[in-house]
């Protein structure tokens, strides 16, 4: 058993460290205020290999797996939820799902330029109607010679509006059983029958869009279909295994943010009986924040080790995020206890990752989600299959 980081994951950290404090940092309110990751930061992202840092150098990726890009998610987590959630869009969700489930032609078109962040990529599940039901889905992809036409919309994709690809899932027809089935597609943006709606206005993670797709008569090429056709399903749960463990680590992240303003805040702040510190509800407050995020910290690094031992994860990587997800929001909570109304000054980091935490129990499934996944694994192995 080791529970150390490589020299190389050492590396890495100083690495995306330095640049989250010294140039994402200062720059973190005015992404949150003007809704926009910086085009600069965007080249400082690519520049660092930060969009590939999971995939092997072979296809232009840092090659430092999962466990690498965990490192990037938890570090850029505590400075920029804009920034960290444009880098989980596209390298969790989006590239993901080319690199684990592309056709060699498909990662020969695509992965180098995934990889570099030159080609921006969003994973396009949800509807109205079909967020957790992702079975009922109303997008279509009929096929029609040797082209599959796509047809209904997308809502709150994230970066929908900035990726060069998308990958849309959608109802296809299945020959055998006269029923319909899912189906992954690429689709790139510039393809006519593709647009943006609209943006949404939300509560967090400002920098990074959430977008309203349209698919209106659009044509892609068979060769378009990515994995399986017929089981999108399985390419989207393959992807969500691997995504959920990365955004564990991002609250990871958000949660070590929170508690450092806190320690920071009960030592320098001074009351008549001495610093803050010397009380103990402070005190069980920050003990109980350092508990949680040392028991998260174990649990994300332990799963992303089993990621790139290439083990399957879907009941732990529902575990990590369902427990994170929650960590990150307590240990906010917290925070906020012990800064006091300050915490909540508008423009403070305090105040901008109350606002982050809160969508990381919705996304990449709800948290009543992913406790039916966890559940589902442990009853399937007593011969017991539940279903949502
Ligand atoms: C900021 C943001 C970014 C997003 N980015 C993306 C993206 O990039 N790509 C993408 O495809 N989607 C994205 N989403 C969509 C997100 O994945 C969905 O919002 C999420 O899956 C929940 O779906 P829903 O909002 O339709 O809620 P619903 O599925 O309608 O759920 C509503 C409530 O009912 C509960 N519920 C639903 N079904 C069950 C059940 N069977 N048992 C128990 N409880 C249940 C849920 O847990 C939830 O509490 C994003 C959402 C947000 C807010």
């Amino acid at each position: 058993m080791d529970f150390g980081f490589s020299a190389e994951h050492d590396r890495l950290r100083r690495t995306v460290r330095e640049f989250a404090l010294n140039e994402l940092a200062p720059l973190a309110q005015e992404i949150d205020a003007s809704r926009q990751v910086p085009p600069h930061i965007v080249n400082r992202l690519r520049e660092l290999g930060l969009f590939g840092a999971p995939f092997p150098q072979e296809v232009g990726g840092l090659g430092t797996g999962e466990i690498g890009y965990c490192i990037v998610m938890e570090e850029l987590a505590q400075v920029c939820g804009g920034t960290t959630a444009m880098v989980g869009a596209h390298t969790g969700i989006g590239a993901m799902a080319v690199y684990l489930d592309g056709t060699e032609a498909q990662k020969e078109e695509y992965l180098a330029g995934l990889a570099r962040g030159t080609i921006l990529s969003a994973f396009a599940l949800t509807e109205p109607g079909a967020g957790s039901d992702a079975a009922n889905m109303k997008t279509t992809a009929l096929p029609d010679g040797d082209e599959f036409v796509l047809n209904g919309g997308k809502i709150y994709i994230t970066i929908g509006d900035l990726a060069d690809i998308v990958i849309v899932f959608a109802r296809t027809p299945m020959d055998e059983s006269d029923g319909w089935g899912l189906t992954a597609f690429i689709v790139r943006s510039d393809n006519p029958g593709f647009s943006v709606v609209r943006t949404e206005d939300k509560l967090g993670n400002l920098g990074a869009h959430a977008a309203e797709l349209s698919l209106d008569d659009c044509r892609v090429p068979r060769e378009s279909v990515l994995g399986k056709y017929g089981r999108g399903f399985i390419t989207a749960m393959k992807t969500l295994d691997v995504a959920r463990v990365s955004l564990a680590a991002c609250c990871l992240g958000q949660a070590e943010a929170a508690f450092k303003i806190s320690v920071d805040h009960a030592v320098e702040h001074q009351t008549s009986g001495g610093p803050l510190a010397h009380s103990q509800s402070v005190q069980w407050l920050i003990a109980d924040m350092s508990t949680e995020i040392e028991a998260l910290r174990s649990l994300v690094y332990r799963v992303a080790w089993l990621v790139d031992q290439g083990e399957r994860v879907t009941q732990l990587a529902s575990i990590s995020k369902l427990y994170g997800s929650e960590v990150a929001t307590r240990s906010v909570n917290r925070a906020i206890k012990v800064v006091g109304t300050a915490a909540l000054e508008h423009g403070s980091l305090l105040e901008r990752l109350y606002r982050d935490v809160r969508v990381n129990e919705i996304v990449e499934g709800t948290s009543e989600i992913q406790r039916i996944v966890i559940a589902g694994s442990i009853f399937r192995e007593s011969g017991v299959r539940i279903s949502p």
